[in-house]
This record gives structure tokens, sequence and C-alpha cells, in this order.
């Protein structure tokens, strides 16, 4: 069904991608694709190291930006039990949103629900990636990385707290 908003774009059949055209698409590790949770949970900031529960603050971002626990960038590091405040903060310029491609979600996010997956319940192939010889990438349907898009991400609108 996720067939494919990168081919719509191109105006093509998958068949008919050059040899080229394939080899322009980044691998896996140049999209910082990550492996699924250990839990098999989607990923999102309730799971993530870098979330402070209480406030909804990501470590990573301005600590007076309120994120919500199913919002999801391209930073996720898994943790099941994300800390409740931050006990300390290293002075650094804060991540901002469109850098790390911060994202409100449903549940979370993984591969099985990305416009570019196509496969099944438990493993697929990436159409916006590619494997060593320029294959679709193999992935598995809980994994992630950078590019992940979905019909159903809402437009970001977080606000900053004073
Ligand atoms: S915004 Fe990114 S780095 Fe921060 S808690 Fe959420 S997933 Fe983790
Ligand atoms: S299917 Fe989507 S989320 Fe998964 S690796 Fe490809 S672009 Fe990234």
């Amino acid at each position: 069904m996720h067939k494919l908003r990168l081919l719509d774009f191109l105006d093509r059949d998958e068949d008919s991608l050059s040899g080229e055209e394939r080899a322009s698409l980044p691998t896996l590790p140049e999209v910082m694709y990550t492996q699924p949770n250990p839990d098999g949970s989607a990923k999102a900031c309730r799971n993530c190291v870098m979330y402070a529960t209480q406030r909804g603050q990501c470590y990573l971002h301005d600590p007076g930006l309120s994120i919500r626990p199913n919002a999801i960038c391209s930073y996720h590091v898994y943790c099941p039990t994300p800390m409740r405040i931050f006990t300390s903060v290293i002075p650094m310029r804060p991540l901002q949103p469109d850098e790390s491609r911060l994202r409100d979600t449903e549940g979370g996010a993984a591969c099985e629900g990305c416009c570019y997956y196509a496969g099944g319940d438990e493993k697929g192939e990436c159409m916006a990636a590619v494997g060593e010889w320029g294959e679709p990438a193999k992935v598995e349907a809980k994994g992630l990385c950078s590019r992940w898009e979905c019909e159903e991400e809402e437009e970001f609108d977080f606000e900053i707290e004073e």
C-alpha cells in the first residue's frame, strides 16, 4: 500500500529506476537508521533517554519546549524508563526542531507506518534508502530513520514556555 511517494514524485514505477538513480539514494547509516526498540514498541519521546517526563522536556532541544510523549525526532535513543526531571544541564546550543525533524505523531513512529515502507509485519524494504548494491534497503518493520514520513504525522506546533 505504501508504494511509493518517492516514485510518485519521480513519476516512475519501481522497475524503471536506473542504477544511477538508485545510487543517488542514501544508505541506511546515512539516514541514521536504528534497529527496533527491544520491547517492540514504536519509537517516541516517551521511550527516549533524552526525555524528561514531568514537563515534556528534551535534553537536546530548548528546555522551554514542551514536547508531547508521542513526538519523535531523528536523535531518538531507546530507554524504557526516561527520567522525570533533569538533574543537571550542560550549557550547549539546543537543536532546532527543523534540524532534528521533530514531529508529533499519533502513537510513535516506525518503518511500518512510513510512506517509503513496502513489506510485512516484521521485515520489508525501504524505497528511500539503498543497500550495498543499490537495491532497496532491507529494514525491519519497527525500525526507524530520519527520513520517516507518514500521511498521519502532525504539523509541528510545539510552544516554547518562557
Ligand atoms: S525530541 Fe528526539 S531526542 Fe528529544 S526526547 Fe524526543 S526523540 Fe528523544
Ligand atoms: S521505511 Fe521510512 S522510516 Fe524506515 S528506513 Fe525507510 S525512510 Fe526510514
